[in-house]
């Protein structure tokens, strides 16, 4: 095969300061939460999206421990042929209970739920509109589908508004966004979405990865955050953001389940999740019911850690949760402003286009229940040093 294709784009990409390569990241010595080793040294993680520090916690590890040793490791299959499990059905109906909806399904990713959903959601003579920032899972997913595809600007109901009320009536039409923006940090309009689609037809998708367990009262996300009845929107979410697991779902009504069982093809011919993942997922979801204190001190750090940034004079963009960027520009300056947090012991990756729009490059930083507050008293310090002498502040 002739590798000039290759080596002349990721010479493009070092050019432009986009190329990506892949670090070890090891976990640090146990007692010491919110942190992790890389190349050796101990620093500060502030780039997860294990925002209640869930991954170890030791009801998850021995969940899944207990089930690797009755089911072994594999499921061997997908779940219509020998895959399904009686853990896989368990984690479904406390799903659909989380989400107090009648039903509930489990894919082995997020990429693949919302390319297999929205492939199939509407037949291919419909309309999907989605938020410009929605995550590249949903735009894929909205493409696969062959319907008219359009976007709507960040947030800009009055657009989607107008791009509706151009779809004739009768026309199947879904409207697409994530709950929490995934690198911007800010919460989708979803009180104004569900009132919008219910006026012009349109069936909401709401991507929840990084609302579940985080906003709504009791962390159920996004709908539970504006008080939306569940009827009124198609929730989809992940597994392993705050719950600190692997996979992810879809809940809604018993007949999409049905018909998504049958249809979405990332569901159909892919192995099943491993039982041990939905063991340690059926775990997860008991600890985000009867432990609220991660959900508390998540909201603590959060808070103490943006008033902070705050203070110190950096834009935030209009970030309301623990996913917090620092916005930087230009990608050279975002990758100084990493590479000399990386020096100080702190990590947190700078964010570039195609992630994100160009011009917009950033620090995305994720703050998580088990942050100490010496840690965060000293990321803040240590960003507020960099800032002045890279003069971003
Ligand atoms: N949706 C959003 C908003 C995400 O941020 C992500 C993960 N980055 C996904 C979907 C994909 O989920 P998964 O990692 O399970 O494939």
């Amino acid at each position: 095969m002739d590798h000039r294709f290759f080596q002349e784009t990721l010479r493009q990409l070092q050019a432009d300061g986009l190329f990506r390569s892949l670090r070890n990241v090891e976990p640090d010595s146990p007692g010491r939460p919110g942190r992790v080793t890389i190349e050796g040294r101990s620093v500060i993680l502030l780039a997860s999206n294990n925002y209640l520090g869930l991954a170890d916690h030791p009801r998850i590890t021995a969940a899944a421990i207990s089930a690797i040793q009755r089911y072994g490791f594999g499921s061997g299959a997908s779940r219509l042929i020998s895959g399904n499990s009686a853990l896989h059905r368990s984690l479904e109906d406390r799903i659909a209970r989380f989400k107090r909806t009648e039903a509930a399904l489990v894919f082995s990713t997020g990429y693949m739920a919302n390319t297999g959903i929205l492939s199939c959601l509407i037949p291919p003579e419909g309309l999907l509109i989605a938020d410009r920032l929605s995550h590249a899972s949903l735009i894929d997913g909205c493409r696969l589908n062959g319907s008219r595809f359009k976007v709507y600007e960040h947030k800009n109901t009055v657009q989607l508004n107008r791009l509706l009320a151009k779809k004739p009536e009768g026309q199947p039409a879904v409207v697409v966004t994530d709950g929490v923006f995934s690198m911007d940090g800010d919460i989708a309009p979803i009180d104004e979405l569900v009132r919008i689609g219910k006026r012009y037809g349109a069936t909401v998708f709401v991507d929840d990865a990084h609302a579940t367990g985080v906003i709504g009262v009791e962390g159920r996300g996004s709908l539970e955050h504006f008080g939306i009845d569940p009827q009124d929107a198609i929730q989809m979410g992940t597994l392993g953001k705050a719950l600190g697991c692997f996979g992810a779902y879809v809940a809604g009504s018993r007949v999409l389940i049905e018909y998504l069982t049958n249809k979405a093809k990332s569901f159909v011919y892919t192995t099943a999740l491993p039982p041990t993942a939905a063991a340690a997922a059926l775990a997860a979801f008991e600890i985000l019911e009867e432990e609220p204190e991660h959900r508390e001190r998540l909201w603590v750090n959060r808070n103490f850690y943006a008033e902070g940034l705050k203070s110190l004079g950096f834009d935030t963009m209009d970030s309301e949760t623990p996913i917090i960027p620092i916005l930087i520009g230009d990608t050279g300056s975002a990758l100084r402003f990493s590479e000399r947090l990386l020096e100080a012991g702190i990590f947190a990756p700078a964010i570039r286009p195609p992630t994100v729009p160009k011009g917009s490059a950033r620090l995305r930083t994720t703050v998580m229940a088990t942050h100490t507050r010496a840690d965060l008293e000293y990321v803040l310090e240590t960003l507020g040093k960099i800032g002045h002498s890279l003069e971003i502040l």
